[in-house]
């Protein structure tokens, strides 16, 4: 490597430690469980997506080595050449169905689809609008795509309507992107989706929402929020199969027409290898579980609202969670590194996250919650928080609050 090269990869480095935002990888023997096992300890795991627990179902596995069987490991090649399977065919239709939409179409990533997704129907002649804590895939592919972009305040609709308010004063006769989370990634708060798809109607743009925590979550047998509030399923919706679902990929659903699209358009779906047969056969296990058991989410959240109020009973703050993803803000990010350490200490595994992922001075443990947690190891994880919340003066001696 060239001296300039390692010079600049150095700074890059120091900058990051300075502020205590380094960050390094934890290897572990099973990341997905509601018990892990990190150098040799036994930790309870309130960081994982594998929200309903079907990562380690049997019948994800048998699906899996089946498809490994029939199909081999790997896809070899992208969908549009010889990757695409009589397998990949079922799930699209399977989860078009499901969400109640006339298509789905499969991509690598949640990451993979936003990106794909956002530069497929927007560039330098269009505008996106885009809430302020919308995922990094969003944000990606909007700078990909070379719009114009204007980031609306948090959940903020009456913002929203009037920057849309004075596209329409101002004659901007390129297309309007709409695009927000509908639950959100670290606040695990949800969008107000029918105020905004009503926004969308009014003012003609398009709205495209990223379902990527909701679907197998929230609404109806784990539907979704689009599917919950009741806006039009034909909209443009990119959905995960690597949270709820337990595997990996992500599908977007909508149309007939947006299908075909994206089909043709999106780099990041003709530009890359299929999904591996196992995971597809894997999602449609996942699928299968779901469409068997459609209180599973339910009962999910029944123990998210546990935690939660639980930990706001304590005196903590848990802004405006109301899913399995419950933040316990701090604040300080050298505050919140020693409360996940101390946590860790006394047997509870929740990450903390720290600015650029979250707005600076907003650090936060971020718990999630799982469907296969049971009540006994929600109740352990509040004695501890309880616990180490008091040791670092973060509540007080009593239930008394902050
Ligand atoms: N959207 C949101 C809101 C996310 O939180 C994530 C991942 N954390 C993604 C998209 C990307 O999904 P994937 O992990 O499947 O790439």
């Amino acid at each position: 490597m060239t001296s300039t090269a390692q010079d600049f990869i150095e700074r890059r480095l120091e900058a990051i430690r300075r502020r205590h935002l380094f960050r390094q990888i934890t290897p572990l023997d099973h990341g997905t469980t509601p018990w892990i096992t990190i150098d040799g300890r036994k930790l309870l795991n309130l960081s994982s997506n594998n929200y309903l627990g079907l990562a380690d179902h049997p019948r994800l596995k048998e699906a899996a080595i089946a498809a490994i069987r029939d199909y081999g490991c790997g896809a070899g090649a992208s969908r549009l050449v010889t990757g695409t399977t009589s397998l990949h065919e079922q799930l699209e239709q399977r989860l078009a169905a499901f969400k109640g939409c006339e298509q789905a179409l499969l991509f690598s990533s949640g990451y993979h689809a936003n990106m794909g997704v956002i530069s497929s129907f927007v560039g330098p002649r269009d505008v996106v609008l885009s809430d302020e804590l919308n995922h990094a895939s969003i944000i990606d592919g909007i700078r990909l795509s070379g719009a114009e972009y204007k980031i609306y305040p948090h959940r903020n609709i009456v913002v929203l309507e009037r920057q849309l308010d004075e596209l329409d004063t101002s004659g901007h006769c390129g297309l309007r992107l709409v695009v927000t989370d509908s639950v959100f990634s670290m606040d695990g708060d949800v969008a107000p989706l029918s105020e905004i798809a009503g926004l969308c109607k009014k003012y003609d743009a398009l709205l495209v929402v990223d379902e990527a925590h909701a679907t197998g979550c929230l609404g109806p047998g784990g539907r979704g929020l689009v599917s919950q509030v009741g806006v039009d399923t034909n909209i443009v919706s990119v959905n995960t199969l690597s949270k709820g679902f337990g595997v990996i990929g992500a599908f977007v659903t909508g149309s007939g027409q947006i299908k075909e699209f994206l089909t043709n358009v999106a780099r990041q779906f003709i530009f890359t290898t299929a999904l591996p047969p196992a995971d597809v056969a894997a999602s449609l296990a996942a699928l299968d579980i779901l469409e068997e058991d459609p209180e599973l989410p339910q009962r999910l959240q029944q123990k998210a609202s546990f935690l939660r109020i639980g930990l706001q009973k304590l005196g903590f703050q848990t802004l405006n969670s109301e899913t399995q993803i419950i933040p316990l803000l701090i604040g300080d990010s050298t505050r919140t590194l020693q409360m996940a350490q101390a946590l860790r200490e006394h047997g509870v595994y929740a990450v903390a996250i720290r600015p650029p992922t979250v707005p600076m001075g907003a650090a936060r443990i971020r718990f999630s919650v799982m469907a296969s947690h049971t009540q006994e190891d929600l109740v352990f994880a509040l004695e501890i928080v309880e616990k180490v919340g008091r040791e670092m003066g973060l509540i007080g001696r009593g239930n008394d609050g902050l």
